[in-house]
C-alpha cells in the first residue's frame, strides 16, 4: 500500500487530522464493531491507522476494506478520543465510488433511490405487510424532490459513470 495524496489532502483539509492524530490504537472501535465481529478482515482501527499515514485502504481487489462498514455509528460512540470514524470512512467511500470501485449492490441502491426515491421500491411483499399492519397499501414519495437533490449534489453524474460489473461481463458468469 502506498500513500494516496488525494486522500491525505481530503483528511487534512477537513481538519480531521486534528482529531485523527489522537488515535492511540486502543482498538475499542474494532472491538465494538458488529461487522468486525463477524468478518475480522474488516477492521476500523486498521483503517484509522492508515488514515493517519494517508494510505487509502480501498482497492479494486479489496472493496470490503471500507464498504463493509454499515454506518451504524457504534465506533463513533465508543471512541475515547471523539474521532469521527464514519466521516473518514465516508470520504473513502466517495473516493472509491468516483473510481468506480464500489460494490455493485451500492451502485444498484443509488440508482434505485434516484429512480424511486427509496432504496427498496414498493413491491407486493411490502404492500401485504403494510395492509397487515393496518397501513395504506401504498405510499407516495417525493421522487422529483429526491432527484432534484441528487442532481444538485452531482450524484446523478456519478451514477451515470458507474458500471454494474456483473452486467458488464456476462460471459464470465
Ligand atoms: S477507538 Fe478511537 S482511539 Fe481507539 S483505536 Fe479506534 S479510532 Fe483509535
Ligand atoms: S460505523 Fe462501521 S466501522 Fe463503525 S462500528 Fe459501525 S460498522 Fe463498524
Amino acid at each position: 500500500m502506498i500513500v494516496d495524496p488525494e486522500f491525505k489532502r481530503q483528511i487534512y483539509e477537513t481538519l480531521l487530522h486534528e482529531k485523527v492524530n489522537y488515535c492511540y490504537q486502543c482498538d475499542r472501535c474494532s472491538f465494538n464493531c458488529p461487522v468486525h465481529a463477524e468478518t475480522p478482515a474488516y477492521d476500523p482501527r486498521q483503517n484509522i491507522l492508515l488514515a493517519i499515514t494517508g494510505i487509502n485502504p480501498v482497492s479494486a481487489e479489496n472493496r470490503l476494506a471500507i464498504f463493509g462498514c454499515t454506518v451504524c455509528d457504534t465506533c463513533d460512540e465508543v471512541c475515547p478520543n471523539d474521532i469521527p470514524l464514519t466521516h473518514i470512512f465516508s470520504i473513502l467511500k466517495n473516493m472509491a465510488a468516483a473510481k468506480n470501485i464500489c460494490p455493485d449492490s451500492f451502485k444498484g441502491q443509488g440508482k434505485a433511490v434516484f429512480d424511486n426515491g427509496t432504496a427498496i421500491p414498493m413491491n407486493p411483499a411490502i404492500s401485504r405487510r403494510r395492509t397487515a399492519m393496518g397501513l395504506p397499501e401504498k405510499y407516495t414519495l417525493p421522487v422529483d424532490e429526491v432527484k432534484a437533490v441528487m442532481k444538485a449534489t452531482g450524484f446523478d453524474k456519478l451514477l451515470s459513470q458507474l458500471t454494474i460489473e456483473a452486467k458488464k461481463k456476462p460471459e464470465e458468469g
